[in-house]
């Protein structure tokens, strides 16, 4: 497996993550990241417009229409960063379903242990893949994460049933696959989510005398 490039992050980007996470509480926050490439500049609060901020984020868009000033003076949004108050720093099924930005890296800050914030980083990609759901769905364990939407995580640490043998192929785990259904219970919309783990860096501020 090819090494995975490190995410490059100002210790003062990974303080105001994890201050903004820690006023939050018990609700997700969530904002933008300026930089460019994987090297991070400064960190952007923005509003959870989500319904149910304890267990869901959606940055509002006023924030992500900052993106357009970035790139006017030659960054980027180069992440979206939400927290996870009571859970891992890890992508949910919801975060994959909802991960719209594949050329953004989704850093997440957990405060399952208020004392030991935890900020990792991703990328993910989504993947419309031609796939027998209906099989899908009885034979592998989707869970219904939120109404309507069903999920089943295959990590990359234990072996796949063999009937995911044709997406191996195609893609490498860990992923989600997502599908919704309407309220008469028939998939509506599906898709394969890949998730990359990229190593943080945090970088110390240059002292100046
Ligand atoms: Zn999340």
């Amino acid at each position: 497996m090819n090494a995975v490039e490190a995410v490059k992050l100002p210790e003062k980007v990974m303080k105001a993550i994890v201050a903004h996470a820690r006023e939050g509480k018990p609700e997700e926050v969530c904002g933008i990241v300026r930089g460019r490439r994987l090297t991070a500049f400064e960190a952007v609060r923005g509003q959870n417009i989500a319904n149910d901020r304890i267990e869901n984020y959606e940055v509002d868009p006023q924030t992500l229409l900052l993106q357009f000033a970035f790139e006017d003076a030659g960054d980027e949004m180069m992440a979206i960063y939400h927290s996870h108050p009571v859970s891992v720093a890890y992508p949910s099924a919801t975060d994959a379903w909802n991960a719209h930005y594949p050329e953004c890296i989704y850093l997440i800050c957990s405060l399952e242990f208020d004392d030991a914030p935890v900020l990792r980083a991703f990328r993910m990609t989504p993947h419309w893949i031609d796939l027998d759901l209906a099989q899908l769905r009885r034979e592998l364990p989707f869970r219904e994460v939120r109404p309507n939407l069903h999920a089943y995580f295959q990590p990359g640490d234990r072996p796949a049933p063999a009937i995911l043998a044709p997406l191996l192929d195609l893609i490498t785990p860990p992923f989600y696959i997502d599908f919704y259904t309407d309220a008469a219970g028939e998939i509506v919309d599906s898709r394969v989510v890949s998730i990359v783990e990229h190593p943080i860096e945090v970088i110390q501020e240059e002292v100046i005398s």
